[in-house]
């Protein structure tokens, strides 16, 4: 198997779009261990059963079950040229077990200022109706309260975008990626990136790590 990338981002900090841009310049497909276990939980598999009420209560699936899903996921051709993985590592067994079964060749972490996360995360609301997503600052509607795609005026905000939940969210984070980020910084992998830049700025500096 080739070397795999981890990617270490925050919800809120554009890790879709640097993630799909990462895909794309290295052909490794993305695994997040997040998307895995939520379509589990929506299949009702035996999977979904044991990470739903972790999920739910905002704490970590057991290690021993998120290591059997990404040696699952290794054993998969398509991860013969490496993979991206997005969510995983979360703790330093996850990160020991991973280090037996794949080689890592770099680690990314973008860094990006929790009040610019909250900004962005706060202000998020969509379009019931088309699901166009729009920002109170940085996408208002060009006409206020109707949506410029479809000209409805039926909006939604995720109940856990609220600042207290965001600010919890980003503790966890912080809490679980920073041993993460100094283990890999001792193993010489760790690629640190200033993500308080534009997406194409970021995305620019990201690739110029793949070529180098
Ligand atoms: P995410 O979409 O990556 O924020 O993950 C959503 C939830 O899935 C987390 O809050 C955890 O409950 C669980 N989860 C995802 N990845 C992992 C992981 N590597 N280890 C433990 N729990 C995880």
């Amino acid at each position: 198997m080739d070397s795999s990338i981890v990617l270490f981002v925050p919800a809120g900090a554009g890790k879709g779009t640097q993630a799909g841009r990462i895909v794309q310049a290295t052909g490794k497909p993305q695994v997040s261990t997040g998307d895995m276990l939520r379509a589990a939980v929506e299949e009702g598999t035996d999977l979904g059963r044991v990470a739903k009420g972790h999920m739910e209560s905002g704490g970590l699936v057991p290690d021993e079950v998120i290591i059997g899903l990404i040696q699952e996921r290794i054993n998969q051709p398509d991860a013969e040229g490496g993979l991206l993985f997005d969510g995983f590592p979360r703790t330093i067994p996850q990160a020991e077990a991973l280090e037996k079964i794949a080689p890592v060749s770099m680690v990314i972490a973008i860094h990006v200022n929790d009040d610019s996360i909250i900004e962005r995360i706060c202000g998020r609301f969509t379009c019931g109706s088309c699901g166009e997503v729009y920002h109170d600052t940085f996408r208002p509607c060009k006409v206020e309260s109707v949506c410029d795609s479809c000209g409805k005026s039926e909006f939604k905000r995720r109940s856990d975008d609220s600042e207290a939940t965001v600010r919890s969210r980003l503790s966890a984070y912080h809490s679980q990626t920073s041993p993460l980020e100094s283990w890999y910084e001792e193993r010489g992998l760790l690629l640190r990136i200033d993500g308080n830049h534009g997406i194409d700025v970021v995305a620019a500096s990201i690739a110029k790590l793949l070529v180098e």
